[in-house]
């Protein structure tokens, strides 16, 4: 099902919220989840929920690992009220690359666990106050382990 998968869309509202928050870390990673659904292939961001960047600061400029809190906290929140009647879930994560591209380094596809999770990477210009967006579908296991990037569709 995931092989067919070729677009991700995304609310306005959580784009935003990616966009600020990478600008906002800079020149350090920001990192949080990607909460949305999946359906006949296809993922749909609902919300971004932003997380601390728990590494020491001196790894923050080019790694990042999100605060664990967040993610249980998270899933609690998931099985319940709104979220479990929408069946919205854990589709993926982002971080930010404040010093390269939205490209995937080979730490990211590393620690990408999950098939048939996204990657969504965000790379913020603080002069301009651009921020680029890419988001990648891992695949495969082993040797075959990969990224596919992913159509990125804003809506609203
Ligand atoms: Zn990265």
């Amino acid at each position: 099902m995931t092989a067919g998968l070729a677009a991700l869309t995304i609310g306005r509202a959580a784009y935003n919220r990616i966009a600020a928050h990478a600008l906002k870390c800079f020149p350090e990673e920001c990192c949080g989840v990607l909460v949305g659904t999946r359906r006949a292939g296809r993922v749909h961001v609902a919300h971004a929920v932003t997380a601390a960047n728990v590494l020491p600061k001196r790894l923050r400029m080019r790694h990042f690992e999100i605060d664990p809190a967040v993610l249980f906290t998270l899933q609690r929140t998931l099985r319940e009220g709104r979220h479990k009647r929408l069946r919205e879930r854990v589709v993926g994560y982002f971080h930010s690359h404040p010093l390269g591209v939205a490209s995937p380094s080979g730490a990211d596809l590393a620690g990408a666990h999950e098939v048939g999770l996204v990657t969504l990477i965000a790379a913020p210009e603080q002069r301009t106050g651009r921020v680029t967006m890419r988001a990648f579908l891992r695949l495969g296991d082993g040797a075959a382990r990969r990224f596919r990037p992913l159509r990125l569709h804003i809506e609203g």
